[in-house]
């Protein structure tokens, strides 16, 4: 279909979404973007954040851990590290993985330690938490 783009992302261990769709918005490295179908091709790197695709008045969001994205006109494929719907997002899960990130951060500060893994396993808590909201709001 000329008006649909095909989305499909795509971890590691399993394929989290294939479907036709009106616009997907992803974390880019340099900011969230937007691509509709018809987009000119690129590929480049995803960082932790939130993504979404609209289909009709449907609106879906995905937590995505990190990876690429590949855009051609009619398909956008994105391979995340790991990625999991609004509806897979299990809230006490990431709550505790934010409790211990916050405490290994905290005790890697002290100790003057190297605290980057602390802080990309805190990112990937909160953005979790922010994704399951989105599907409690929904
Ligand atoms: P945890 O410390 O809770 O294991 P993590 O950040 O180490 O979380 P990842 O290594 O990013 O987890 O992911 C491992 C697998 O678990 C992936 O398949 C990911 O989609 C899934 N996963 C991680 N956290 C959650 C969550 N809160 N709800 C649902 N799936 C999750």
């Amino acid at each position: 279909m000329a008006n649909k783009i095909l989305l499909e992302v795509v971890t590691p261990d399993r394929v989290v979404a294939s479907r036709e769709v009106d616009i997907v918005v992803a974390p880019g490295y340099d900011g969230e973007f937007g691509v509709l179908p018809g987009h000119i091709p690129f590929l480049t790197s995803l960082r932790i954040g939130e993504m979404y695709y609209r289909d009709g008045s449907e609106t879906n969001y995905f937590a995505i851990s990190g990876g690429y994205v590949e855009v051609q006109s009619e398909k956008v494929t994105i391979l995340a590290e790991a990625a999991e719907a609004a509806r897979d997002i299990d809230v006490d899960r990431a709550r505790r993985a934010r409790e211990r990130a916050e405490e290994r951060l905290r005790k890697a500060k002290q100790e003057g330690l190297d605290f980057l893994q602390a802080e990309v396993e805190l990112r990937r808590a909160i953005v979790r938490l922010k994704v399951a909201e989105r599907r409690l709001s929904a």
